[in-house]
C-alpha cells in the first residue's frame, strides 16, 4: 500500500442567513457578534493545532458548513493564509469552498481565487423556483447562474454543483428537467443526493408520518437510472455513491477521507482524524469559543479506533466508492490477509452480486452502490464485529 492518504484541514463554518427545514448538519443562523468571536477563536486552534502533523504538508484544505461563503471573502482568505503558514500546501494542493449562490459576488470570487481557493462547491440544490421555496432556499436558479459565470470569471476552473432528487411532489421527468439545467453549466463535478428526512428536521416531522406525499421508492429509482445515464452522458463519472466527476476533478479531500487518510479539523461541530483516532468538537459556538479560552481542545468526543473498527471503516467508506476497498490498506492495520479474515462476508457480496474481487479491492458493482449501507452492515460488519 502507499503511505495513507492526506494529511488535510476541515474548516466547519456553522452560520446560514437561515435555515433549511431539510437541513441536519450542525449549523445555526448567522449572528455577527458570535462570527467575529469564531474568526478569532478559529485561529486560536489552528495555531493550537500546529504541530499535530508531525511536518507533513497539507494536501486539501476544506471549508464547509453551514454557508462558509456568506463570511466576508477577508476572513476566509486569513484563515487559509494562516493554515498555508502553519503547514504548508503542497503543490497543486486543493482548496475547497462550500458557497451558496446567493451569497457570492463577482468582487468576492475574485478576492477568494486570489486567495488561493481553487474549488468551488455550489449548493444549487434545484433549479425550479417552486421546489426552491420549499426548500427554504434564499436563492433562485439564475442566481446560480450567475455565481456560476462570475466563478469562471474570477478564474476558478474547478466547479460542484450540489443537487438534490426525490423532492415532495417531484416525478422523474421533472427530477431529469432539473439535472439537465444543472448538466447546462458544465460543471467539472456533480454531487446528487436524495432527499433524506433527518428525524429532528422540520421536514421529517412534516414528511415522515406519510401525511404528505413523496415520491414513491420506484419513481426514486427511475429517477436514479435517469439521472446515472445523464450524468455519464455528460462525461461525468461516477466515484462515490453520490459523486460525479469529470477525469482528474473528483474531490481528493473527500476521497482521502473515505480512504482512511488523515485530516485534521477546527471549529464547532467539525470532526478530524489522525493515526487512528478520531474526534468531533463541539457543535454550539458558545461552548466551542469557551473551552478554547480556558486552553482545552473543545472535544465533544475522542476515540481511539481499535484496528477491527479502523477495517470496518475503510470497507463501509470503499464500498461506497467505486475504486473499492484497498486489500493492502485493511492487511497493514490488521496484519492478516482480509480476503482470509473476511472471507464469508466477500463470498456473500459476491453471491448477492453486490461486488467483486479484484487482485488488489474488493469492488461494488452498480448494485453494490445501490445497496452501499446494507453491503457493509449485512454482509460484513457482523462478521467484523466477531473478529
Ligand atoms: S444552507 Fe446548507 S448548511 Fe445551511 S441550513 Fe441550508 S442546507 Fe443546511
Amino acid at each position: 500500500m502507499g503511505r495513507r492518504p492526506g494529511p488535510g484541514l476541515y474548516i466547519h463554518l456553522p452560520f446560514c442567513p437561515s435555515l433549511c427545514p431539510y437541513c441536519d448538519f450542525a449549523t445555526q443562523k448567522y449572528r455577527p457578534g458570535q462570527a467575529r468571536e469564531l474568526i478569532a477563536g478559529l485561529a486560536v486552534h489552528l495555531r493550537r493545532l500546529a504541530g499535530a502533523l508531525r511536518g507533513r504538508r497539507l494536501e486539501t484544505i476544506y471549508f464547509g458548513g453551514g454557508t462558509p461563503s456568506m463570511w466576508p471573502a477577508a476572513a476566509l482568505a486569513g484563515l487559509l493564509e494562516l493554515a498555508v503558514d502553519l503547514w504548508g500546501l503542497a503543490p497543486g494542493g486543493e482548496v475547497s469552498l462550500e458557497a451558496n449562490p446567493g451569497t457570492l459576488s463577482r468582487g468576492k470570487l475574485k478576492a477568494l481565487r486570489a486567495a488561493g481557493f481553487n474549488r468551488l462547491s455550489l449548493g444549487a440544490q434545484s433549479f425550479d423556483p417552486g421546489r426552491l421555496a420549499a426548500l427554504g432556499r434564499r436563492h433562485s436558479a439564475d442566481d446560480t447562474r450567475r455565481a456560476v459565470d462570475q466563478a469562471r470569471a474570477a478564474g476558478f476552473d474547478n466547479l460542484n454543483l450540489d443537487i438534490i432528487y426525490g423532492l415532495p411532489g417531484q416525478d422523474p421527468a421533472a427530477a431529469a428537467r432539473d439535472l439537465a439545467r444543472a448538466l447546462a453549466l458544465e460543471p467539472e463535478h456533480l454531487s446528487l443526493y436524495e432527499l433524506t428526512l433527518g428525524p429532528e428536521t422540520p421536514f421529517g416531522r412534516r414528511y415522515s408520518q406519510g401525511r404528505e406525499p413523496l415520491p414513491s421508492e420506484d419513481q426514486v429509482l427511475a429517477m436514479e437510472d435517469a439521472a446515472l445515464a445523464a450524468l455519464a452522458a455528460a462525461g461525468l463519472e461516477r466515484y462515490e455513491v453520490s459523486n460525479f466527476a469529470r477525469p482528474g476533478f473528483q474531490c481528493r479531500h473527500n476521497q482521502s477521507t473515505w480512504r482512511g487518510g488523515d485530516y485534521l479539523a477546527a471549529g464547532p461541530g467539525a470532526h478530524g482524524h489522525l493515526d487512528g483516532r478520531r474526534w468531533a468538537y463541539l457543535p454550539q459556538v458558545g461552548p466551542y469559543l469557551a473551552s478554547l479560552t480556558q486552553g482545552r481542545e473543545p472535544y465533544q468526543f475522542v476515540e481511539d479506533l481499535t484496528p477491527q473498527q479502523r477495517c470496518l471503516e475503510l470497507f463501509m467508506l470503499g464500498l461506497r466508492t467505486t475504486a473499492g476497498v484497498e486489500l493492502a490498506a485493511v492487511e497493514e492495520i490488521l496484519g492478516r490477509d482480509p480476503r482470509q479474515v473476511y472471507a464469508p462476508g466477500i463470498r456473500r457480496l459476491q453471491e448477492l452480486g453486490w461486488a467483486r474481487l479484484t487482485a488488489t479491492h474488493l469492488v461494488p458493482t452498480t448494485l453494490g452502490l445501490r445497496m452501499a449501507d446494507a453491503a457493509s452492515a449485512q454482509c460484513l460488519g457482523s462478521h467484523i464485529g466477531r473478529t
